[in-house]
């Protein structure tokens, strides 16, 4: 569809305070922030700001929260575009929609371009082909890599781009003066589980049962997204019992669904 394909700008109302855990990855993310409000303090000293920046880890760990924070804390436009468009577009679709994404971009400078799932473009040339050569998304990768080396430095745009498969990608992509940064996320350990069901509690009319710790613990290996995911999927159950509040049971109901989900999900996926 020709919405999909619409350059997204947005403002970011996204702050810090969204993000819980990810305690490195947030300080690598805040100087990025700082680049953007203060370049001068940088360039004073003769530095080059960084063009491109990845964000690595699987998913539902918070990359495009990041991305979006970043746009937030600074208060610059956020462009943004999912690498997953690219597969279905036509012929020449693909490499106009970058020349476009990054004009728009440097136009509203200081910005941030946020690309989603780039290894979908950006998957290493060699493999991609070993099945079937696929010349556009060839093209867009070009015209990204043709970006990002003709932008000139300290244009005040930054790119910001996530994956969760940087083993695949495309070298050319990593070298110097392209996504040469690269900030790692992880899932999140028992205290960080605790702190995102904190984040994503706080908007709710909770009950004093709650237990978050006990919650925290019964969900080893789940990401940011699966606890956002059970939040609202315990608000939706105790609204169904037309409760008064979101009880520690609705949130263990809700858990058990997602647990429900994700046993689905893998037994697909392998
Ligand atoms: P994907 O690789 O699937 O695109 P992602 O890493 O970009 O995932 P996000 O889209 O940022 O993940 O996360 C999805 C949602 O999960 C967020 O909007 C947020 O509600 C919640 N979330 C994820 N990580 C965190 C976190 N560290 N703190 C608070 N909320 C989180």
């Amino acid at each position: 569809s020709t919405a999909k394909l619409t350059t997204r700008e947005t403002k970011s109302s996204t702050t810090f305070n969204d993000i819980a855990g990810l305690k490195e990855a947030k300080a690598e993310i805040m100087e990025i922030v700082d680049f953007l409000k203060n370049p001068k303090h940088y360039t004073r000293l003769g530095a080059k700001i960084p063009r491109g920046v990845m964000l690595v880890g699987p998913p539902g760990t918070g990359k495009t929260l990041l991305a979006k924070a970043v746009a937030g804390e600074a208060q610059v436009p956020f462009f943004s575009l999912s690498g997953s468009e690219f597969v279905e577009m036509f012929v020449g679709v693909g490499a106009s929609r970058v020349r476009d994404l990054f004009k728009q971009a440097k136009e509203h400078a200081p910005s941030i371009i946020f690309i989603d799932e780039i290894d979908a473009v950006g998957r290493s040339r060699n493999r991609a082909n070993l099945f079937q050569a696929n010349d556009e998304r060839e093209n867009t990768l070009n015209q990204l890599l043709a970006e990002l080396d003709g932008f000139g430095v300290n244009t005040g745009v930054i790119v910001l781009a996530a994956t969760n498969r940087a083993d695949i990608l495309d070298k050319a992509l990593l070298r110097p003066g392209r996504f040469d940064r690269h900030i790692y996320l992880e899932l999140p350990n028992k205290k960080e589980r605790v702190e995102i069901f904190e984040v994503h509690i706080r908007p709710l009319k909770k009950s004093k049962d709650i237990d978050i710790e006990t919650l925290a613990t019964l969900c080893p290996g789940f990401s940011g997204a699966d606890i956002a995911n059970i939040c609202n999927e315990a608000a939706l159950i105790a609204a169904r019992k037309k409760e008064k509040e979101v009880h520690q049971s609705d949130f263990m109901a809700a858990r058990d669904r997602i647990v429900g989900g994700l046993e689905r999900k893998n037994r697909i996926t392998s």
